[in-house]
């Protein structure tokens, strides 16, 4: 058996030797990496993020700019976690929070069973290769390919606040834990580039049938001392595309900038 429930029917899927069926004949194919591609076509046209927008990603986030904020979730997850758990890490990109609460609870003695979905086939990958011992489909966050009170934890780092499906593979009691841009991350960032640069919009509404247990919030100044790490920073923000040339321009002339990594954490609870 897989970990993962057929997205047509809702099935358990079962290996097969090129991938995962369910008892209804449904299939569906799995990659080299060891991922199972689960996205249906009718909503193949989100693709989620590009290649060169995921090699920037990595190669910030290995740089270690936003390990506070891993730190914390580490924490926070070894506290709030049974002994013998399934976490789904929703929208996990290309695994760097993935594989690091992974490899932190494994080391705590924790036996955690890591779930991964993305959109984005190309994250999959990558988070595929970096944690061959995890579970990973690509999949939409509102349409989960997993059971019923599948899990004790959803872990939701920066993506869509799909709470209504979030809820429904929660077990009775567990815990959706969302990571949120404060109002001022990256602002000097913003400021650089753009006349007029605007604040983040604050976290937005709680879902139905959770209620709000703890918020953190994790503050740090991030020093970038090269362009390439600026233009690295810059790609993998939700700004990038919506960037005139002339304003990229005047990024790319920059060599040094200090600027905000502000995160807000909140855990809700089912109920
Ligand atoms: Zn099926």
């Amino acid at each position: 058996m897989t970990a993962f429930c057929c997205p047509v029917c809702g099935n358990e899927l079962f290996k097969t030797p090129g991938g995962s069926a369910c008892r209804n004949g449904h299939s569906f194919d799995a990659a080299r990496s060891g991922y199972f591609n689960l996205l249906l076509s009718s909503s193949a046209h989100a693709h989620g993020d590009d290649k060169a927008m995921l090699r920037s990603r990595r190669a910030f986030l290995e740089k270690g700019y936003y390990r506070p904020l891993l730190e914390a979730l580490c924490r926070i997850l070894e506290e709030k976690l049974p002994q013998e758990s399934a976490l789904l890490d929703a929208g996990c990109g290309e695994g760097y929070y993935t594989a690091g609460i992974a490899s932190y609870l494994k080391e705590k003695g924790k036996a955690v069973n890591v779930l991964g979905i993305d959109i984005a086939k190309a994250a999959v990958d990558m988070t595929a290769k970096r944690m061959p011992q995890g579970k990973f489909a690509v999949a939409s966050v509102y349409k989960i390919p997993l059971a019923d009170n599948a899990c004790d934890a959803v872990l939701s780092v920066f993506s869509p606040n799909a709470a209504a499906e979030y809820r429904r593979v929660l077990k009775p009691g567990g815990v959706l834990l969302r990571v949120y841009p404060l109002k001022n991350h990256l602002y000097s960032l913003k400021k650089a580039v753009y006349e007029t640069p605007t604040r983040n919009e604050e976290k937005g509404e709680i879902g139905a049938g959770f209620s709000e247990e703890s918020v953190w919030e994790i503050k740090n100044k991030i020093f970038l001392s090269s362009a390439e790490e600026i233009g690295n920073l810059f790609a993998m923000t939700p700004y990038f595309h919506k960037t005139s040339e002339k304003d990229r321009e005047k990024l790319l002339a920059l060599s040094a900038l200090e600027t905000e990594a502000e995160f807000g954490v909140s855990l809700c609870r089912k109920v």
